[in-house]
């Protein structure tokens, strides 16, 4: 190889470039991606929904021998528990032995919600021979992407009598699955010269669950009867029994590889559970002199609110019972507290070149991603991290060889987004937010790089350490 010359030796020293992590991995660390990978698809399958999710942590967190924590218990070093907010949410944590005055937490946020057509209140009604329920759509969605794919149903149930039962429909091999239907082009002229976000209307998505007329001649709703009976005989409940109830129409799809080089994933709800997963294992993963906590929150599609929304009260409770049992003041606790607010990004995506600014956007497989600051406009509803804090997060990444990017949701005038970020930073903790680069975010089948999840989960242990 020619001796390097003076001034790409200078280039070398002062500027920068970001690195494709799959170029820059040792045989062994891609064999960990790779594997890594397998660990994130099976949990992408298993938890399609928040209480799913809560759910499958839980079992995860078990098996490592955390144990289930209420409010007031005692507290030590050494311990591995978990905080179950209302079978949405659940905040996996361990208790280090660093002086939590001095040293604070080290929080990793990220969410379980994802974008999803919900089941309303009185949903069911038949007409053209088929049986339909009724939907509002949950969370930032092209509700024209959601129609003439396979669906699953899945939820809650609370019946007359106050029993819950649970319902998951759609994802097992023999399931049947649902659907909602688009027109066919021979007829969609007039359809196809109206506006993407009205050519499928929040109405127009409905939900066929059923064809089959109950064998009566003497009863009117005949299709809508036999599904009635099914439902009753399956789970218990009437027709009534809706008004309590809480059921999704999420994407069939399990995960896939995408590519013939398999470096991609294609899965519903990457957006957050890229994030969530790869913070639950780090935390279950990883001993830690820090006190460190996952928490896996609810409802940020839809602005964080309510009892399961990282807005809710119960997290900063959850960190002051915490400090209280271990004899902290909590307010120098959350004042020496750190946190990585854990969500994706938008992936820079080729095909629509235009609403990105290719230098400070997230490149698929450059690792995780690093946005100090989120919002829209002059930076409006975002928190903006300091220097000083990024620069400490930087520092802990590098030490440990972190592949990482840093990111801005698209040009500064093409839109914007925000996080649970803002909601930490105002309790007074440093939060900066980090995540996995998407592409079709919001979609039913999104994709991101393994490479980008492993990053992601190598972050976090390194913030951890
Ligand atoms: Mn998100
Ligand atoms: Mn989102």
């Amino acid at each position: 190889m020619a001796e390097k010359s003076k001034g790409q030796k200078l280039q070398e020293k002062l500027a920068y470039k970001k690195k494709n992590y799959y170029e820059v991995a040792s045989a062994e660390e891609k064999k960990e991606i790779f594997a890594f990978a397998e660990d994130y698809k099976a949990f992408l399958d298993a938890a399609k929904t928040e209480r799913e999710a809560c759910a499958v942590s839980v079992e995860a967190a078990k098996k490592k021998g955390f144990t289930e924590y209420h409010f007031g218990d005692k507290l030590k070093a050494g311990d591995k528990k978990y905080f179950i907010n209302r079978d949405k949410s659940v905040v996996v944590f361990r208790v280090g032995k660093k002086n939590l005055e001095e040293d604070g937490f080290r929080l990793i946020a990220s969410h379980i919600d994802a974008p999803r057509i919900d089941i309303k209140q009185v949903p069911l009604y038949e007409e053209g021979g088929m049986c339909y329920l009724k939907t509002h759509y949950y969370g930032g969605i092209k509700k024209y992407q959601w129609t003439a794919i396979p669906l699953a149903l899945h939820g809650a149930v609370v019946l007359k009598d106050g029993k819950k039962v649970e319902i998951s429909v759609g994802e097992k091999k023999d399931d049947p699955v649902f659907y909602i239907t688009d027109l066919l082009p021979h007829l969609g002229g007039e359809q196809m010269s109206g506006k993407a976000t009205s050519i499928i209307t929040g109405e127009q998505l409905n939900v066929v669950v059923g064809g089959l007329p109950y064998e009566d001649e003497d009863v009117s709703d005949k299709i809508k009867l036999s599904v009635l009976n099914i439902l009753n005989k399956q789970y218990g409940m009437n027709e009534e029994d809706f008004l309590s109830a809480e059921l999704s129409a999420v994407p069939a799809f399990p995960a896939k590889d995408v590519g013939f080089d398999r470096a991609l994933i294609a899965a519903y709800g990457h957006d957050d559970r890229v994030c969530a997963y790869p913070a639950l294992r780090a935390v279950l993963d990883m001993e830690s002199e820090h006190t460190v906590l996952a928490m896996l929150v609810d409802k940020e599609e839809i602005g964080s609110e309510g009892t399961t929304g990282m807005q809710c009260k119960v997290y900063e409770d959850l960190m002051e019972e915490i400090a209280i049992a271990l004899g902290a003041n909590f307010r120098k606790v959350r004042f020496a507290s750190k946190c990585l607010s854990s969500d994706v990004t938008a992936a820079y995506d080729p095909n629509f070149p235009s609403v990105y600014e290719k230098s400070n956007s997230a490149i698929v497989s450059y690792g995780t991603a690093l946005c100090k600051f989120t919002g829209a406009r002059g930076k409006s509803g975002s928190s903006d991290a300091s220097a000083e804090f990024v620069g400490e997060v930087r520092a802990a990444f590098d030490k440990e060889g972190v592949i990482w990017q840093t990111a801005e949701l698209g040009k500064v005038d093409a839109g914007g987004g925000g996080t649970v970020a803002k909601f930490i930073a105002n309790m007074n903790i440093d939060t900066v937010d980090l995540g996995v680069p998407v592409i079709s975010m919001h979609a039913p089948y999104e994709v991101v790089s393994k490479a980008d999840v492993y990053s992601n989960y190598k972050a976090f242990l390194a913030f951890m350490k």
